[in-house]
């Protein structure tokens, strides 16, 4: 690893993790590696049929955009966010993370991102595996009707409709899927500082965590 600053935040599904890291990283002026969504990435290219290579490299030619309220997706100058964002992807893409191949496909890609500027990078072995010499790592939780409220809205804010029972046993699914897999299992790494947002705001994150951020841009 150079000696690029690394955030990483890592945690479960709709834990807030996405919105924390941009809403960092446009602070911080830092790159964002937005992690899950390479896996989505890679499971909405596994079901048009390609192969692991085709997928790495239609995956590299991503382009993100990150936003207030969003990272926008493009493939190619199309907009593919709502192509990926939505839970048919997020089911595929749970069970091919589960594999080595796919794993492997993706680190070097995710490392790539803190090439050429400080990063904030999150998903779920952020800070256990792809970056462990990350100098600050976040894992985020809150309870699981938080977060399906949360992901309720954020689909509903997509035009996508969800039935709110379905979203919760779908996100439990996941997580316990992600949880208990034997490669990259989502697991708080050792340092890290454990933030629960059930009953925090947006804001109350963000600041706590600017704080930790600027203490260790001060080191
Ligand atoms: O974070 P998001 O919900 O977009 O991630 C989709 C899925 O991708 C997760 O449920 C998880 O199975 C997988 N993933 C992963 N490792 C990461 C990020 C996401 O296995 N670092």
């Amino acid at each position: 690893m150079n000696n690029r600053l690394v955030i990483t935040i890592d945690g479960p599904s709709a834990a807030g993790k996405g919105c924390l890291a941009r809403n960092l990283a446009l602070f911080l002026d830092f790159s964002i590696l937005d992690s899950g969504a390479l896996y989505r990435a890679f499971a909405y290219f596994h079901n048009q049929g390609l192969n692991n290579k085709e997928i790495e490299s239609s995956i590299e030619k991503l382009m993100f955009i990150p936003e207030k309220d969003d990272t926008k997706i493009f493939y190619e100058d199309t907009d593919i966010t709502s192509s990926i964002r939505n839970e048919e992807i997020a089911k595929v893409a749970s069970e091919l993370s589960a594999l080595s191949d796919t794993r492997k496909s993706l680190i070097d890609i995710q490392r790539n991102f803190m090439r050429s500027n400080n990063l904030v990078a999150d998903g779920r072995d952020m800070g256990t595996v792809v970056f462990p010499e990350a100098e600050l790592k976040i894992f985020l939780v809150a309870s699981a009707e938080v977060r399906a409220k949360r992901r309720y809205l954020e689909l509903q804010n997509r035009g996508q409709e969800v039935n709110m029972r379905d979203l919760i046993a779908d996100i439990e699914a996941r997580d316990m899927k992600d949880k208990t897999r034997t490669l990259s299992p989502l697991i708080p790494a050792e340092e890290s500082i454990i933030i629960d947002s059930s009953t925090m705001s947006l804001d109350e994150v963000l600041s706590f965590t600017k704080k930790l951020a600027k203490k260790e841009l001060n080191k």
